[in-house]
C-alpha cells in the first residue's frame, strides 16, 4: 500500500491510498481536526477519473466539518472515497488495505458507511483499524441511523413551520415528501402521527405503496413531486434538486428535509429567500444521522439520553439559524454557514 501526500489549499491533509495487489486507488481527505477527530464516511462509486474522485472528497470532507460544527460534536470533518463499481470491484483484501490506510493516521480520521458501503463491509475494514464507525455489532455499535435523522429532520420541520405559519403543530399541514427511503418512511411515520397530510414519490413502487397503506398518502409521480400544491416540501432522495429550473416552480411556503446537499449552488438559497420560501439549511436538519454515528466514536455509553440531549441542541440550532436569517432578512443556508464556522474559529473554547 501506498500513501501520498497531495498539496491541498484549506485541507489539513489529504491522501492518495493505492494498492496494486487489490486494485485500491483512493483519497481520503482531512478537512478540519478543529474541534476533535475528522469523520465522515467512507464513498465507493464509478467515478470518471481521479481528478472526479478527489473534487468528491474535498467538497464531502468540508461539508463534514461543517455539518459536525453545527450538531455541536466534537469532531472535525473528513471523507474518504474509493474509485470503483462497489457492486464489481469491491472485495474484502480491497476493505482490508483501506482499513490499514485508516489505521496509519492514527486516529486522526474515523470512516464509516456512505454511498456503496454497508455495515459488513465496516466490519471488514475494522479488522485492520479501531477508527471505524457504522458497525452493526459491538459494544457501541449504532446501528441504522435513520430514525434518528428522521427525527431530527421531524423536529426542523416542526422548528420551519413555527417560524413560517407561526405555530410548530403539523395537524392539517400538507407536507410532500420526496423519496420513502431509510429517512423517508421515518419521517412520514413521525409527519403522519403528528396529523400532517402526506403527499409523496418515490422511484420505487413498493415504497410507495407502504406510505399509501401505512400513513393513508396521495402519490404522485417523482416527476410532479416538486411541484405539488403543500405547506412544507421534505426532499429525503437526492441532492442539488432546489436548482434554478426547479425553484420558480415550487408550489410550497417552506422546505425542510433530510437530502444533503439539497442546493444546487449557493445561490440557489437566495432564490428561494428571493420567493419567500423559508429553507431549513440540510446539514443542520440531517445532522441526527452523525450525532448517532458519533455515539460509536466517542463511545457514549447511555445513548439514548445523550441523543436526547444532542437532538434537542440541533433543533435549537436551527431555531437560531432562521431566527438570525429572519432578522438580517437573508438565506437562512448563509446563517447556517456561519454559525459553523463561528463554532470553528480558533479563539472559540
Ligand atoms: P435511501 O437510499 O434509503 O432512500 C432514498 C430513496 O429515494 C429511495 O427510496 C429511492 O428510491 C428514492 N429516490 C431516488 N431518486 C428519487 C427521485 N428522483 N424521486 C423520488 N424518489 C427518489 O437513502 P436514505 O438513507 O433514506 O437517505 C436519503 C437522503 O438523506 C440522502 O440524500 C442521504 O444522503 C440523506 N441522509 C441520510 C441519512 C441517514 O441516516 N440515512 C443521514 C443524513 C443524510
Amino acid at each position: 500500500m501506498e500513501l501520498t501526500q497531495i498539496e491541498s489549499g484549506e485541507h489539513e491533509q489529504v491522501l492518495r491510498v493505492q494498492d496494486a495487489d487489490s486494485g485500491l486507488i483512493g483519497i481520503i481527505a482531512i478537512h478540519s481536526t478543529r474541534l476533535g477527530p475528522a469523520a465522515g464516511g467512507l464513498r465507493m462509486r464509478a467515478y470518471p477519473d481521479e481528478a472526479a474522485a478527489l473534487e468528491d472528497a474535498l467538497r464531502l470532507s468540508r461539508g463534514m466539518t461543517f455539518k459536525n460544527a453545527a450538531a455541536g460534536l466534537p469532531l472535525g470533518g473528513g471523507k474518504a472515497v474509493i474509485i470503483g463499481d462497489p457492486a464489481r470491484d469491491k472485495s474484502p483484501a480491497l476493505l482490508s488495505v483501506f482499513g490499514r490506510a485508516v489505521e496509519a493516521l492514527g486516529g486522526r480520521y474515523w470512516t464509516a458507511e456512505d454511498m456503496g458501503m454497508t455495515p459488513q463491509d465496516m466490519a471488514r475494514i475494522g479488522t485492520e483499524t479501531r477508527f471505524v464507525a457504522g458497525l452493526a455489532d459491538g459494544a457501541f455499535a449504532s446501528g441504522d441511523p435513520s430514525p434518528v435523522t428522521a427525527r431530527g429532520i421531524f423536529n426542523a420541520i416542526r422548528t420551519t413551520a413555527r417560524h413560517r405559519f407561526g405555530a410548530p403543530e403539523l395537524a392539517g399541514m400538507r407536507v410532500a415528501v420526496q423519496g420513502l427511503g431509510h429517512v423517508g418512511l421515518h419521517l412520514c411515520e413521525l409527519l403522519h402521527g403528528a396529523g400532517a397530510a402526506l403527499t409523496v414519490a418515490d422511484i420505487h413502487d413498493a415504497a410507495v405503496q407502504e406510505a399509501q397503506a401505512r400513513f393513508g398518502a396521495r402519490a404522485v409521480a417523482p416527476d410532479q413531486i416538486l411541484t405539488v400544491e403543500a405547506e412544507i416540501l421534505a426532499p429525503c432522495a437526492i441532492g442539488a434538486i432546489l436548482n434554478a429550473a426547479s425553484i420558480p416552480d415550487l408550489r410550497v411556503q417552506a422546505v425542510a428535509g433530510g437530502a444533503n446537499n439539497q442546493l444546487a449552488t449557493a445561490e440557489d438559497g437566495a432564490r428561494l429567500h428571493a420567493r419567500g420560501i423559508l429553507y431549513a439549511p440540510d446539514f443542520i436538519a440531517n445532522g441526527g444521522g452523525i450525532i448517532n454515528v458519533a455515539t460509536e466514536i466517542l463511545r457514549i455509553a447511555d445513548r439514548p439520553a445523550w441523543v436526547a440531549e444532542k437532538l434537542e441542541e440541533l433543533d435549537a440550532t436551527m431555531d437560531r439559524t432562521l431566527t438570525r436569517a429572519r432578522q438580517r432578512d437573508v438565506s437562512p443556508n448563509d446563517v447556517a454557514e456561519e454559525i459553523a464556522s463561528e463554532r470553528l474559529r480558533p479563539d472559540v473554547a
